[in-house]
């Protein structure tokens, strides 16, 4: 195993933080204020990054999409965290993997036009009363004579008001759950509330009705009773992609914050940063924003090995979230009422952090995965030669 970057590889990396640099950031703190992205500006950044080959970057080439591999997948992810999530969204998509499921007339149906950026997907799991239990749901999809007739809801929906289509799970059988595809304004099919947020402005989370809309064949994804295994397998990329990839860009963009203001503030007559209790924070993020990152790429080359980094990647899902959560505390404390204040945007990635230990399955939920395969496989799991 070898990190050692290639040209491309630095190419690659060089052009997402620029593009980001230059035309993602300076809409952030638009946004912030106004709590939307309008959709100009959205159609505008999609194409930037659609001419840059940034879309898609996780869909196959054949496909038109980048066709990277996990590692420099994560590579780009990093950078990503570098601006906030709608504009990630908007700029370079969010085309779930589960759709390379999709068969016959589905793929030019949802899975050619979401690659290409035309048609935008949602993915709709948790409901009020099913969120960790995501086995839990009571959303269900009853055959018919036509297809399927689905009922039920779902909240918490992120990109819900201007995504085209959603991948739902419902129950198909007692204890069966499968994926759905479920276009917008189909009968029956109703979008609630746009449920407010401490954080990641911009970006919506809505509440989903289903009341007896009706489903065409065409839109069960995969194989029936396959739905939570497709859900999870799905989830655990984007866990690696959105969460650890992610968390570690925006750690690392609140350290290079941070170390500016410690060279540049004055107190006492010196720069804060040759006090050892400030130098404290700076090192302890450093060493803990890299092993973070080591362990994105860890589990992104077991990705590109065929291997299974299930294991691996919930490690991550908790590692880079709460190093985000202390790298983001300690960037309010070392920037003291300037940290707290709106007027600079550290206190923004204070409150955006917070809910990386809770969606795509809480720090617990994930902990208990780790347990649970520890004590089943034994504490030498998680060697590498293993
Ligand atoms: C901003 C945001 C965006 C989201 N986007 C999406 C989306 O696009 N699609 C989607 O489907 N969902 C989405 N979600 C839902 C998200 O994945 C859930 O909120 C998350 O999985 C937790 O579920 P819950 O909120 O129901 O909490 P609960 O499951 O009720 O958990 C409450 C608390 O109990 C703990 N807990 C629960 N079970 C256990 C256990 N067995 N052991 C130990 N502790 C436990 C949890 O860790 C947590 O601390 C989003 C949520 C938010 C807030």
């Amino acid at each position: 195993m070898n990190f050692d970057l290639g040209d491309e590889q630095r190419m690659l990396i060089d052009t997402v933080r620029r593009f980001i640099a230059d035309k993602l950031q300076p809409l952030e703190a638009g946004i912030e204020t106004t709590g939307v992205l309008d959709d100009d500006t959205a159609r505008t950044v999609h194409a930037q990054a659609r001419a840059l080959g940034l879309y898609a970057l996780n869909m196959p080439a054949e496909l038109g999409g980048a066709g990277l591999g996990a590692v420099d997948a994560m590579l780009c992810e990093e950078q990503f965290g570098h601006t906030t999530d709608i504009l990630i969204r908007r700029a370079f998509g969010n085309v779930y993997e589960a759709l390379l499921a999709c068969q016959g007339e589905q793929v030019a149906r949802w899975l050619l036009p979401s690659v290409a950026g035309e048609r935008t997907c949602a993915i709709a799991i948790t409901e009020p009363g099913a969120g960790s239990d995501a086995q839990g749901i009571q959303t269900h999809a009853r055959p018919t004579a036509t297809g399927w007739v689905l009922n039920g809801s779902k909240h918490f929906i992120s990109d819900g008001l201007w995504s085209d289509f959603f991948l739902v799970s419902a129950r198909t059988g007692e204890k069966e759950i499968s994926l759905f595809m479920v276009d917008k304004g189909l009968p029956g099919f109703t979008i609630g509330k746009n449920q407010p947020m401490m954080g990641i402005r911009g970006t919506p989370h809505v509440e989903l009705f289903f009341d007896n809309v009706p489903l065409e064949p065409l839109a069960l994804l995969g194989e029936r009773g396959h739905g939570f295994k497709m859900a999870m397998g799905v989830l655990g990329k984007v866990r690696l992609a959105q969460v650890g990839a992610r968390a570690v860009g925006k750690a690392s963009h609140v350290l290079e914050l941070m170390t500016a203001y410690a060279n540049d503030r004055k107190q006492f007559g010196q720069p804060i940063g040759s006090f050892q209790l400030v130098q404290q924070m700076l090192a302890d993020s450093v060493i803990e924003i890299n092993a973070a990152r080591l362990m994105v790429l860890q589990a992104a080359w077991m990705l590109d090995a065929g291997r299974d980094a299930r294991d691996w990647i919930a490690m991550v899902k908790v590692h880079a979230a709460e190093t985000l959560g202390r790298v983001v505390d300690r960037g309010v404390q070392l920037f003291g009422g300037m940290g707290y204040c709106k007027d600079l945007p550290i206190e923004r990635y204070y409150r955006d952090a917070r809910i990386y230990r809770i969606f795509d399955g809480t720090s617990e939920i994930h902990r208990t995965v780790i347990a649970r395969s520890v004590l089943k496989r034994g504490a030498a799991l998680f060697e590498l030669h293993r």
